[in-house]
């Protein structure tokens, strides 16, 4: 039975899905190159090391902010409106450095992030559209699949 699958499928190097034997390219997301059995590691789409690191960016360029401006208000009554601004830099480096290594809760705070977005016609909107595709792409899912 095993051995019957492996003759008569096998599967793309890039996404993992599984394709009949003599197909020239993956049908999920076009990549040429075939394996015999499901890869052990899906690379991590480009598009999702763009995003991670923007958001680890971001993050710390923030937590520099809200440190300044902690610092700032630390003898106001404003001072706690500060650490809060570090905590959320903090959660966004976290979650950028989540989305670099594949954690699926990061792929689906995106996504739920991208519908909210749909509704700030016309940019929003557009990016929501692309986000939303980008993330549904069997390439990308697959990546984020891969760690249960
Ligand atoms: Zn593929």
């Amino acid at each position: 039975m095993a051995d019957q699958a492996l003759t008569s499928r096998y599967y793309c190097a890039a996404c993992g899905t599984a394709e009949d034997r003599g197909t020239s390219y993956c049908h999920a997301c076009g990549s040429t190159r075939f394996v015999d059995y499901p890869p052990a590691r899906i690379q991590r789409p480009l598009g999702i090391t763009l995003l991670g690191i923007l958001q680890v960016l971001a993050g710390v360029v923030s937590l520099v902010l809200s440190s300044t401006i902690t610092a700032l208000l630390s003898l106001t009554p404003f001072g706690l409106l500060g650490l809060g601004l570090i905590v959320i830099s903090v959660f966004q480096i976290i979650f950028g450095a989540a989305l670099l290594t594949g954690r699926n809760w990061a792929r689906i705070i995106v996504m739920i992030l991208a519908v909210i977005e749909l509704i700030s016609f016309p940019l929003g909107t557009v990016i929501g559209i692309i986000l939303l595709i980008y993330l549904t792409r069997p390439r990308v899912v697959a990546y984020f699949k891969q760690q249960a």
